[in-house]
């Protein structure tokens, strides 16, 4: 799950980080009173969506009076921002942060992200901030120093210190970067983030480090212990198709494609993905309805699927070991029927009551295509589909 800005900044601040004073902005006719109540003479108007990049997008301008507030909060509010993580079609910016402004020295990247490889928190820092760091990792991966941390004894002061020294934090900030870095694994851990990101972190005129940018991905699968995070879920941020997937607990992802699946179990569902694209087609969604699907869920699961206009045809790819097939047969005919179903379906069940799924599937007098293999099922619907 991922949140906005503010909301990662507000979370920074309770760690203990150094924070910009902000003023969120649900309209942009707030966003005068915003700046005044900040005072001082520079501010920065930011847009509020859940993607990096809205500065080269121009979704982040530096406000030298109230009148450039008024002008660039109007400007942003509404506008379709566009960039390099939200696609060609962009995302309508709904929400704005005022921030008093900063005076930047140096700009820094730190992060906290969950290492696979290693199975440890990787603390990633570079004196190249403010810009893409994919960018930085693809043409200068010196630039980047890591760290990886051992869970039992947390982020050292030693580590915290090669970060700073590596990216070359001045002597007389290098005290207060490390505790930066300190409390940035410490609000990581204890958040359950995947990743907590500042970028960029920043060196000011008189010395102090600053958080000018915060985001965080946060593990889905620990959220029920976190409901002031859950709290922070901004629907409107995300894919609507996915967000009514959930309420029927389907894990659904969109995709590209024009072949929509509904498979039972994650394993299997990657599996037909692949097995689809080895027979030259690509999968419009990853969806697997789970172990103990009903009628009524594959009923949504099928509205869902056939939502999306690309869609041209659908595979099923049914396991039948906890879940029966004459079950799932059932409930695949309810559903072709509701939905007035008009794309081809081929379907492929194997496991418990087979033959009993079959019979049903076949008695239903509808146009389903059936399968044994799931090299017959990926052939007959790329030909169906073509
Ligand atoms: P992102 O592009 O979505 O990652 O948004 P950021 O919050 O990182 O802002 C983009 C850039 O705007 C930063 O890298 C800074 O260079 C600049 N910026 C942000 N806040 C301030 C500020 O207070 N003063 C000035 N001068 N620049 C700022
Ligand atoms: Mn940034």
């Amino acid at each position: 799950m991922k949140i906005h800005e503010y909301q990662g900044k507000e979370i920074l601040r309770k760690f203990g980080v150094n924070v910009p004073r902000g003023v969120f902005c649900p309209t942009a006719e707030e966003a005068v009173a915003a700046a005044e109540s900040l005072g001082g003479k520079v501010w920065v108007v930011k847009a509020q969506i859940h993607a990096g990049g809205r500065g080269k997008g121009g979704g982040v301008k530096v406000a030298k009076s109230l009148d450039e507030v008024k002008q660039y909060a109007n400007q942003i509010m509404g506008m379709q921002l566009v960039t390099h993580q939200t696609g060609p079609e962009g995302q309508k910016v709904r929400r704005l942060l005022i921030e008093e402004g900063a005076d930047i020295k140096k700009e820094y990247y730190v992060a906290a992200l969950t290492d696979r490889a290693t199975q440890k928190v990787a603390m990633m820092a570079s004196s190249e901030g403010g810009m893409d760091i994919e960018e930085v990792a693809h043409s200068t991966p010196e630039k980047i120093i890591k760290v990886f941390v051992d869970p039992a004894a947390g982020l050292t002061d030693a580590q915290a210190l090669e970060l700073a020294k590596g990216i070359g934090v001045p002597e007389a900030s290098t005290a207060q970067a490390v505790d930066t870095f300190k409390k940035l694994y410490q609000c990581y851990m204890e958040t359950d983030a995947s990743l907590a990101e500042i970028n960029p972190l920043i060196l000011e005129g008189n010395g102090n480090i600053k958080a000018l940018d915060a985001k965080f991905n946060f593990d889905a699968n620990a959220l029920f212990r976190h409901p002031e995070i859950v709290a922070m879920r901004d629907l409107d941020e995300e894919d609507a198709d996915e967000i009514e997937a959930s309420k029927f607990d389907l894990a659904y992802i969109s995709l590209d494609g024009n072949i929509g699946c509904l498979v039972n179990g994650a394993g299997l569902a990657m599996a037909t993905m692949d097995t689809i694209k080895l027979f030259g087609a690509e999968p419009a969604n990853f969806l697997d309805v789970g172990g103990g699907a009903t009628t009524e869920k594959v009923t949504e699961a099928f509205k869902i699927m056939l939502k999306n206009p690309k869609v041209k045809g659908i595979l099923v790819n049914i396991f039948g070991g906890i879940m029966k097939c004459d079950t799932i047969a059932t409930g695949v005919v309810t559903a072709a029927k509701e939905v007035n179903l008009s794309v081809p379906l081929v379907v492929r069940m194997k496991g418990t009551n087979e033959d009993l799924g079959k019979q049903i599937l076949k008695d239903s007098g509808l146009p389903i295509i059936s399968a044994d293999s799931m090299a017959e099922a990926a052939t007959k619907i790329v030909a169906a589909v073509k």
